[in-house]
């Protein structure tokens, strides 16, 4: 348990360690105090904790990366972090600007292509509280703020359950609707609910990525393949320890 735990823990000394051996990738989703009755609290953070956690990396020496410098900074640079938000909440637009502007952190979004301006219907239909997505206009804001946008998608369902014709449209329609719309090339790709297979993977890599991002735990080493990398969602001890009792208790309660 402690193995599994420490690494775990944002900026603990075992995930410090673990940053030195391959380029740590974290995974945000919402900028906000949770909001009752939200299936999954873990998914937001509070903006002053957001502002401590980019702090936190600043004081450690790490610097703000991309997802395009990846290989590079894979084979020699190692002080450097990434900073990713899945599902493009409007939350992240209203409380992260000013302060990934104030840490100078550039961070890659990526968007859900269907779904502009609407909610995250794929939470709400599994019971979760519904957050408005960013509209248009607001990926613009966004994007002339320096930041990036990736694509998550068209309709956020988990790719591994699609048949071929429907997974490829996913990959390759979404990154096509954004690059028409913002103007922009879409390079790196994002799996919903972390699901993919080799199939999957081999889909975004024929639809001209060039990374994709999964929710396994770790680093990004030399060896990391680019359309399987590696993040970390940044708890401290206590979130961590909240939300295994959690997932836990939900468990529970689904067999009961
Ligand atoms: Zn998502």
């Amino acid at each position: 348990m402690i193995g599994w735990f420490a690494p775990q823990v944002f900026m603990g000394p075992a995930q410090r360690r673990l940053t030195r051996q391959g380029v740590p990738v974290f995974a945000y989703h919402k900028i906000a105090q949770p909001r009752t009755g939200t299936r999954d609290p873990f998914l937001y953070v509070d903006p002053a904790r957001f502002d401590a956690q980019l702090a936190a990396l600043r004081s450690r020496g790490l610097t703000s990366g991309t997802l395009a410098d990846l290989p590079a900074i894979q084979a020699g640079l190692r002080s450097t972090a990434i900073i990713t938000f899945d599902d493009g909440f409007r939350n992240v637009l209203e409380y992260g600007l000013e302060i990934l502007a104030r840490h100078r952190f550039r961070a890659i979004e990526f968007l859900v292509s269907g779904f502009l301006g609407h909610r995250n219907e794929w939470d709400v239909e599994k019971g979760d509280v519904a957050e408005t997505l960013m509209d248009e206009g607001q990926v613009r804001t966004w994007l002339a703020a320096g930041h990036e946008i990736g694509s998550h998608s068209v309709t956020h369902r988990n790719l591994k359950s699609l048949d071929r014709t429907e997974a490829r449209e996913e990959i390759l329609a979404s990154k096509k609707s954004l690059e028409d719309r913002f103007g922009t090339e879409v390079r790196h790709f994002c799996y919903p609910f972390g699901g993919w297979n080799e199939a999957v993977r081999d889909l975004v890599g024929e639809a001209g990525y060039q990374t994709a991002c999964t929710v396994a735990f770790g680093v990004n080493d030399g060896a990391t393949p680019r359309f399987e990398l590696r993040r970390i969602i940044p708890l401290s001890s206590v979130e961590l320890a909240r939300k295994v009792w959690h997932r836990l208790a939900r468990r529970k309660n689904q067999k009961e």
